[in-house]
């Protein structure tokens, strides 16, 4: 009889020098050692990394594989000239949602899911448009394979009002359903109003729906490239109001690079304050937040894939080792000690921003760990192959190899 009943012999580890063996017993890592350990089943890293499991802290799940539905203008308009037609490339994006179907999204959306899992992604925020375009078409999928996948990948779904609230009429309710029939965070997207105080109202009647149901706000705040938007901060503010402390999310706040710096200090301030964690996703759109900046002023910083094949972004594979790969670049970040910050941004410190504190490869911690192929960070974000082995709740997930024949002569 072996003492754990998995074992991920030979495996080097962050920060760590030499080779060591991972004891798991009852979907918890129960030893990290050097000396050899005996498991029902045994995994081989043969000197690979091992880490924790990624976390994806931003992600559009119901229009993933729609950008053939929907063609190219609304892509060139979020993604052109600094973002100026950011609110025109949403109007035109969400033509879309004339043929929601639940009878396509679902497959497009588990699709995203499995392919989530084939690269080790353990945590999701999962946004569901939630307007009276999309009524309740985009959320149920995602409700429904939230329940079938979890504990081996945790969905929290998003009921997202995507063309705002008050612009929007009868989006609220719609909202308000969606948290009754199981949503796990109340949405927003402020920014979108006509006007500041509209802006306001909307973060204020959406902290309320969460405060009322016990629920996170995860919401797309200063989209577009326009130091004028300050809906991060309104955020912040009605957080606080709310008393939502440290149950808060700001997705995208892409404004706050065009902040000058006592703007930002500002900012930082007030978000340390209300606990608001931040996801920035570099690669989908020119404009973005300053992620180390923010991150020194002590605000958590995550990274997330954004979206994949829609109308805002034309790639994506719910690889958080791409993404990371493309942020490197984005952020010009390609010291190690930055590459191991980014590295942070879609592992430990994500899964911070979402609420789940114990995500960390460490004894008594969750066995969701990731086998990748690779020894160092460095040569794991060279590679971005998904990981050679997927463990999540003590089990193995998915296992992944690439291989290649030659024929040269
Ligand atoms: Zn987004």
């Amino acid at each position: 009889m072996a003492d754990y009943a998995l074992v991920v012999g030979d495996a080097m580890l962050r920060g760590r020098p030499g080779r060591y063996n991972i004891g798991i017993a009852g979907g918890k890592v129960a030893a990290i050692e050097a000396g050899s350990l005996r498991g029902d089943t045994e995994i081989d890293a043969a000197g690979n990394l091992v880490t924790e499991s990624f976390v994806n802290a931003h992600l559009h799940l119901c229009k993933v594989y729609t950008l053939d539905r929907i063609g190219d203008d609304a892509l060139a308009a979020y993604t052109g000239a600094s973002m100026g037609a950011a609110m025109t490339a949403i109007e035109l994006a969400a033509a879309v949602k004339e043929q929601y179907d639940e009878g396509w999204i679902e497959p497009n959306a588990r699709r995203a899911v499995i392919e989530a899992v084939r690269h080790g992604v353990r945590h999701m925020l999962a946004f569901a448009d939630v307007d009276t375009r999309a009524e309740l078409r985009g959320i149920r999928p995602l409700l429904k394979l939230r329940d079938e996948f979890r504990g081996i990948i945790d969905l929290q779904v998003v009921a997202f009002p995507q063309d705002g609230l008050l612009r929007d009429p009868g989006a609220e309710e719609l909202v308000r359903t969606a948290v009754e029939l199981g949503a796990d965070v109340v949405g927003g997207i402020p920014w979108i109003e006509h006007s500041d105080e509209d802006a306001r109202e909307h973060v204020r009647r959406m902290c309320a729906l969460a405060a009322e149901h016990g629920r996170k706000v995860a919401m797309l705040v200063d989209d577009a490239g326009d130091p004028a938007l300050r809906t991060t901060e309104m955020l912040a503010t009605e957080m606080i109001r709310h008393g939502l402390i440290g149950r808060g999310i700001a997705n995208h706040a892409r404004a706050v690079g065009t902040y000058a710096e006592p703007s930002v200090r500002r900012l930082a301030g007030l978000a340390r304050r209300a606990r608001l964690g931040f996801v920035t996703d570099p690669h989908t759109g020119p404009v973005r937040l300053p992620a180390f900046a923010m991150a020194e002023l002590g605000v958590p910083v995550a990274l997330g894939q954004d979206d994949i094949e829609d109308a805002y972004y034309p790639f994506g594979r719910n690889n958080m080792l791409e993404v990371a790969f493309l942020a490197v670049h984005a952020l010009e970040a390609v010291s190690q000690p930055a590459m191991d910050r980014i590295y942070d941004m879609v592992t430990a410190v994500a899964a911070d921003v979402l609420g789940v504190h114990s995500h960390r490869l460490e004894t008594g911690g969750p066995a969701d760990l990731v086998v990748l192929d690779g020894s160092s960070v460095r040569e794991v974000l060279a590679r971005h192959n998904p990981p050679r082995h997927v463990v999540a709740g003590g089990r193995l997930v998915a296992e992944s190899a690439t291989t290649s024949t030659f024929h040269l002569e």
